[in-house]
């Protein structure tokens, strides 16, 4: 007899899981599954439009290429020749000083300075962060007795500038969060690391960089990966493999029972008895949906906190793609006080997103310290957008198109102690058998960790199942 798995949720994570059950299925392993998902269509986040000729991205635009599984992932699915990578011989990043673009200057390994003379004549650090800086140089090796912010750690090391003008602003692009409120060992494991090793983390990088320089055969990959159609493409191919029998659209599950060898599931006028359960939804639905399985468990993951997250896209004509900077976008620290966390020139960053005559400018609002947000309409969100934009780049012209995507509680927030709740999760959660989480509350925001977490929870959940790993 089969046995049979629920899979909640069908963003990225929950197909990932969805596809990799279709393989084993396929392969002969003797296993079904149903995929719920809430909304009607599949895919979460990651939602690709086509406007004006443009590409437009309402979540994710492209994976870190450093991670494989994402286009690993891809790869099987037969789209390895539509990756493609970032346009990274024009990469340039402005950072937002005193309402002016100052370039981020070369040698930054995410904030951390490995190049002397660019950063000495940079206009964007002040003489006292320069010379914290060259102090750094001889940080003694330092192990914090326990997690700490990523704040904390950097202001350690280079002062609290560096964290308003970098730490800050690069982590409100991955996370949606404050550098004051991220756990460093669970979103800057390798700061922390080369704290401990190296006491500098300049050394440290730059050590790391030649090693790599010198491990190094032919050109380096590009920073960011993407899809020619877009991140829709994977979720269409992922669907496309999946049995269109198993899947359940638009049918939001409400509760979930542990019993004994196995979970009932409820959703709408239906429950459905299954060996098996894979929760691949944020971790307040999973809490929620967990409280009469283990109410310990429900907390912790209740406590998992969520930021939310505001793309808005506007498009552009010829003349305005002209006189745009050139470079990737750029970052807007908290002490020039706009709502405004960044922004991004697509059209520069990929290829493939707009014609020739097209610019597409996509700006990011919203985050852990602005969920107010949130409650304004669209054209209000339109209307800060672009008055920021005149005020950073002087872009007054009226766009050709706009479009808004919003997404409440998307992103999950790895605070100062995340590492010791996912050992206590862990724990209670092997109480319950036949239960796997999967998604971005646990270990990795990005698509290529939601990939990894959604293939991983079947492998855990079918050996405990007791269909052994590596079985077909
Ligand atoms: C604006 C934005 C930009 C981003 N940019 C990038 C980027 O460039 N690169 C990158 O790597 N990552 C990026 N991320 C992060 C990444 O996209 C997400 O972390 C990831 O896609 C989350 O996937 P998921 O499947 O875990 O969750 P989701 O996509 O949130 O999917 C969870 C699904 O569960 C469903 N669900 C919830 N409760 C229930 C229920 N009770 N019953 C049935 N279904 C339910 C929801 O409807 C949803 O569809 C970005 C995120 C956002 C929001």
């Amino acid at each position: 007899m089969s046995k049979r798995i629920a899979i909640i949720g069908g963003g990225i994570s929950g197909l990932s899981a969805a596809y990799e059950l279709e393989k084993k299925r396929r392969a002969g392993v003797p296993v079904e599954y149903v995929l719920y998902e809430a909304c009607p269509r599949l895919g979460g986040v990651l939602v690709t439009d086509r406007v004006d000729g443009c590409l437009v991205e309402a979540g994710p635009d492209s994976f870190i290429t450093e991670k494989p599984w994402a286009a690993d992932l891809c790869r099987e699915l037969g789209l390895g020749d539509q990756l493609i990578g970032s346009n990274d011989s024009s990469r340039k990043t402005y950072i937002v000083t005193r309402g002016k673009l100052v370039v981020m200057p070369d040698g930054l390994m995410f904030m951390v300075p490995t190049k002397i003379l660019p950063t000495v004549f940079s206009p964007l650090f002040s003489w006292r962060t320069k010379m914290r800086m060259a102090a750094e140089w001889f940080h003694p090796p330092h192990k914090a007795a326990a997690d700490e912010t990523v704040a904390q750690l950097v202001e350690r090391h280079y002062g609290a500038e560096m964290v308003d003008l970098l730490a800050d602003p690069l982590l409100s692009g991955v996370y949606g969060g404050e550098a004051a409120q991220l756990s460093v060992r669970a979103v800057l494991p390798r700061f922390a690391d080369m704290e401990m090793k190296h006491g500098s983390l300049g050394r440290a990088m730059l050590s790391a960089r030649r090693k790599m320089a010198a491990a190094k055969r032919g050109p380096a990959p590009p920073l960011f990966t993407s899809l020619k159609d877009g991140m829709q493409q994977m979720v269409d191919a992922l669907v496309a493999r999946i049995s269109q029998n198993a899947i359940r659209t638009a049918t939001q599950v409400q509760s979930v029972i542990a019993q004994v060898g196995g979970w009932t599931v409820a959703a709408g006028y239906q429950s459905d008895h299954f060996d098996g359960l894979i929760i691949a939804a944020p971790a307040s639905a999973t809490s929620h949906l967990l409280e009469m399985a283990d109410e310990n468990l429900a907390r912790e993951l209740g406590e998992i906190r969520y930021s939310s997250s505001i793309t808005v896209t506007l498009g552009y004509d010829e003349s305005v793609r002209r006189t745009l900077p050139p470079g990737f976008g750029f970052l807007v620290p908290r002490s020039e006080g706009r709502r405004m966390l960044a922004a991004t020139f697509v059209h520069n960053k990929f290829p493939h997103r707009a014609p020739e005559n097209r610019a597409l400018v996509r700006c990011f609002l919203g985050g852990a310290r602005d969920e107010e947000i949130l409650q304004c309409s669209g054209e209000e969100i339109v209307r800060t957008a672009r008055a920021e934009l005149k005020q950073i780049i002087q872009l007054q012209s009226e766009p050709l198109f706009v479009r808004v995507y919003k997404w409440p509680g998307a992103m999950a927030q790895y605070g100062v102690g995340h590492l010791e709740r996912l050992q206590r999760i862990e724990t209670l959660c092997r109480k319950l058998p036949g239960l796997a989480l999967a998604g971005n509350a646990f270990t990795g925001i990005g698509v290529p960790d939601c990939v990894r977490s959604g293939r991983e929870a079947v492998g855990k959940l079918l050996s405990e199942i007791g269909i052994p790993e590596g079985s077909a």
